[in-house]
């Protein structure tokens, strides 16, 4: 049985040094190699994306986790959701603060809150409730803010400092799917404002029946159009992965004049991945094949 994982660091500018680019491309590549060890044994393919993910978070270079971007009052708010596509559970986060591992706490509201979504002050309570590690907001902050002034004036949307979200899609020898995704959300954004990121269907979904998915850029544009249920939706009319992710940024386009990129793994094993952005670093792993990174 196949088994395989595709991992994104965020689609956006990208252009502000070639470094950073290559320290988020490596760092992919480490989050794909690690989901892939966890497929390999026969784990899930929630535990490879939760994995990924982490990895993921702790790279500063990247807008999740540590490295999040501030918002304008200079806290951090981080938002991130992770679907299981086996029985279609889900567990999501919105504006939490002073944690590491985003991805980890939403596992754990799809694990043991009773709820799908929490936000605010109901989910800082909750993960005290469950011991779940804190962190000072210090620990999150970077110093270079990296932040790639991006303005794109498409469909009279202005669209700024996007990117470095992180996500994994994978699907375990068990023929089972997942997705996750974590960010710190746009920089400078409004506080309590939330993006696609934790909205199921928007800035992640997963389905055995279809494909798991993991979105990122201007969460605006990308919720309006459900972008990651989308892809599942064209995966089911037949579309390859690679081709619904490539559909989904058109209609992502066409119907909002709006940015951003998508991940993907279909229910046969085939990793697709578009953007519609300057870069997009990612990686992928099928079977034991070498690691493929890119942006
Ligand atoms: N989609 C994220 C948001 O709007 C940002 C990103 O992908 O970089 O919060």
């Amino acid at each position: 049985m196949t088994f395989a994982i595709i991992v994104h660091g965020g689609a956006g500018g990208w252009n502000r040094s070639a470094a950073r680019k290559q320290e988020a491309i490596a760092a992919c590549a480490q989050a794909a190699e690690a989901g892939r060890a966890i497929l390999q044994q026969g784990g899930s393919a929630v535990d490879a994306v939760e994995a990924a993910v982490n990895i993921l978070e702790d790279c500063p270079v990247l807008d999740a986790g540590r490295g999040s971007y501030p918002n304008a009052e200079g806290n951090v708010e981080m938002d991130a959701l992770i679907m299981d596509g086996q029985d279609l559970t889900m567990g999501a986060i919105a504006a939490i603060q002073r944690v590491r591992h985003p991805i980890s706490l939403a596992r754990r509201v799809m694990l043991e809150s009773g709820h799908n979504f929490l936000v605010g002050a109901g989910a800082d309570a909750f993960a005290d409730s469950i011991g779940f590690e804190r962190c000072s907001v210090e620990e999150l902050l970077v110093d270079d803010l990296h932040i790639d002034e991006m303005t794109v004036a498409a469909g009279g949307v202005r669209m700024e400092a996007i990117g470095d979200t992180v996500g994994a899609v994978a699907i375990d020898i068990h023929g089972n799917v997942a997705a996750a995704t974590s960010t710190g959300g746009t920089a400078n954004k409004r506080a309590g404002r939330v993006g696609d990121s934790p909205l199921v269907g928007s800035g992640a979904y997963a389905d055995n029946w279809t494909a798991a998915v993991s979105a990122t850029g201007y969460g605006e544009a990308l919720m309006r159009v459900v972008i990651s249920k989308r892809v599942c939706d064209f995966v089911g009319t037949g579309l390859s992965a690679r081709a619904a992710c490539e559909s989904a940024i058109r209609v992502l386009e066409e119907r909002t004049g709006g940015v951003g990129g998508l991940i993907a793994v279909d229910a046969r094993g085939q990793v697709g991945w578009a953007y519609n952005t300057l870069a997009m670093p990612y990686a992928y792993a099928v079977n034991n094949d070498p690691v493929v990174s890119d942006s």
